[in-house]
């Protein structure tokens, strides 16, 4: 095994064992939270890697780095997750290889991956990317609509289209009254899933939790942690 092999296996080992605690304080089944590797500023030989080491869904949040990593990973048996704030130019790249868009947050953006999915004759996963800095309103500065906006835009990804409603999406605030709260966050988070599955019950995906606070996420009942650092080590400047 290579040295960055060995590393990869390590981390992921120690990230695994995390997400396994956690689910045993929560009273709940590992099978039951997937983890994303985000590998975002990491090179295709890295993912190569960790698809070598079983992992099988991983996450990218630029198209202009995204495209070219997928495509040279193309063989390996991977479900790709696009986390990123999205402009809609962007929109036609990213559903040649994205399965699911976690960061829907605006009518624009879903009539887009609409047309986009359907062009490429392919069926899109949409989270709502949900904005807990704000109770209603416009969308906060990292993206994400408002709790009080969820319902009209779930319905607008329910009828589109080329997509299909899997859940919701949130990063834990930086700002407003859930700032420095994780835990709050992913549970109000938990609440705004419990009522879109009321209505769509299939929407069942619940995205939360990055390295520095996937036990919090785990805890409020998040399906899916995105872990970059924590598995690829630090990243080169602040994204
Ligand atoms: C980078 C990123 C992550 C992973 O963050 P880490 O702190 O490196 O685990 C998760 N979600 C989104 C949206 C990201 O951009």
């Amino acid at each position: 095994m290579t040295d960055r092999k060995a590393e990869l296996a390590a981390n992921l080992a120690r990230v695994e064992e995390r997400i396994a605690r956690a689910c045993v304080t929560a009273g709940r089944e590992p099978k039951d939270v997937t983890l994303i590797v985000v590998t975002k500023t990491r090179p295709a030989g890295d993912v190569r890697l960790l698809a070598e080491l079983g992992v099988r869904h991983v996450a990218e949040n630029r198209d202009q780095e995204a495209a070219p990593k997928a495509a040279a990973c193309a063989d390996l048996p991977l479900t790709w997750h696009f986390v990123g704030q999205l402009q809609t130019n962007k929109v036609r790249s990213v559903v040649r290889y994205a399965d699911f868009v976690h960061s829907v947050d605006r009518p624009r953006l879903v009539a887009a991956l609409s047309s986009a999915a359907e062009r490429e004759g392919r069926r899109i996963g949409c989270l709502l990317q949900v904005a807990l800095d704000r109770e209603s309103g416009a969308a906060g500065g990292r993206g994400g609509v408002a709790p009080d906006g969820v319902g009209e835009l779930a319905a607008e990804v329910a009828a589109a289209p080329g997509l299909w409603l899997a859940g919701v999406m949130t990063v834990a605030p930086l700002s407003g009254p859930y700032a420095g709260r994780p835990r709050a966050a992913f549970e109000r988070l938990g609440e705004i899933s419990t009522g879109l599955r009321a209505n769509d019950p299939a929407a069942n995906m619940v995205s939360a939790g990055m390295s520095a606070d996937l036990e919090h996420a785990v805890a409020a009942g998040a399906t899916h942690v995105r872990i970059g650092s924590a598995v690829l080590g630090d990243r080169p400047g602040l994204r």
